[in-house]
């Protein structure tokens, strides 16, 4: 079981990288609208979107897994893959880059995602993210928005939303299309997980999922960080779990309570079961919102 939970959880596969069997791994997808598809692996859901002449692909997964990735993408689309745009830096999500790029693939993505894939990042817990090679980091960055134009009348728009997951999150939004990739700042039915050591910050997240939600409907299509495809209703109870949580976490912090103290208060404890059985538990959505609330 234990092994089964580990498996589930971006860390682990983080730090299981090096053993892994790629060879088992099998992409699959699913048409999210005319122009767009999720592409599944191991690692962070990828967008695909096809344009008239190109095909853009947002996040990456992981450098071994490129090759299939590409295999599967020709049996979508006999469009190349010119412009691979990252949700925020962590390796299940940029891992393909420099690959992507060596293929001509144009790399982009907020400048915080550069900056922090270019120098050495303590993951905190002793592990230690070594900067990455030229050919990985993005060619270009944006600091705010950025529209990108396929060339069929659609587009797509880039948007920097406040320090979440972490500090250099990027939404990618279709208006067209009615869809969205919301990367890491959406784990469906899950407790978040906040990268406090990236900049990461609850009080970002609340706010970014009451922005998506105030431009999207029931039908739009949201492409989550990991797991499947979600709608409207299902972003709607995760941010009411969230703002719950964390009052009751800041109501704690206010009355004197350590973390440790709590930790212990059961705050979370009707979640708990659904929402905290993968990496993120009770103990450290609590550290979390207990750490980076205001
Ligand atoms: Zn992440």
């Amino acid at each position: 079981m234990k092994k089964l939970t580990c498996f589930l959880t971006i860390l682990c596969v983080i730090s299981m990288q090096a053993q892994r069997d790629w060879s088992t791994v099998e992409i699959t997808s699913e048409q999210l609208s005319d122009n767009i598809h999720v592409l599944f692996g191991a690692g962070g859901n990828i967008g695909l979107a096809i344009g008239k002449e190109n095909a853009y692909v947002i996040d990456d997964q992981f450098g071994p897994l490129t090759e299939k990735i590409l295999e599967h993408i020709k049996t979508l689309t006999d469009k190349p893959v010119k412009f691979v745009l990252n949700t925020h830096w962590h390796g299940d999500h940029t891992g393909g880059n420099e690959n992507m790029a060596n293929q001509g693939a144009l790399i982009i993505a907020h400048e915080n995602v550069r900056q922090r894939m270019a120098t050495k990042q303590d993951r905190g817990g002793g592990r230690i993210s070594e900067p990455k090679p030229q050919a990985a980091l993005p060619v270009i960055t944006f600091n705010d928005k950025m529209t990108l134009y396929l060339g069929d009348g659609n587009s797509m728009h880039a948007m920097y939303v406040y320090p979440a997951h972490t500090d250099g999150d990027s939404y990618y939004y279709f208006p067209g299309d009615n869809v969205i990739h919301m990367g890491d700042n959406f784990f469906v039915g899950r407790y978040p997980y906040i990268d406090l050591n990236s900049g990461g910050d609850v009080d970002g997240l609340i706010a970014n999922v009451t922005m998506v939600l105030g431009m999207i409907d029931e039908e739009t299509k949201i492409i989550p960080g990991h797991g499947k495809i979600a709608s409207k209703t299902e972003l709607k109870s995760y941010k009411e779990v969230l703002v719950e949580l964390r009052d009751r976490v800041v109501n704690a912090r206010n009355e004197g309570n350590s973390l440790e103290q709590t930790q212990i208060l059961g705050l979370s404890k009707e979640w708990d079961e659904t929402h905290g059985s993968g990496f993120i538990n009770a103990e450290r959505i609590i550290e979390f919102i207990y750490k980076s609330a205001d």
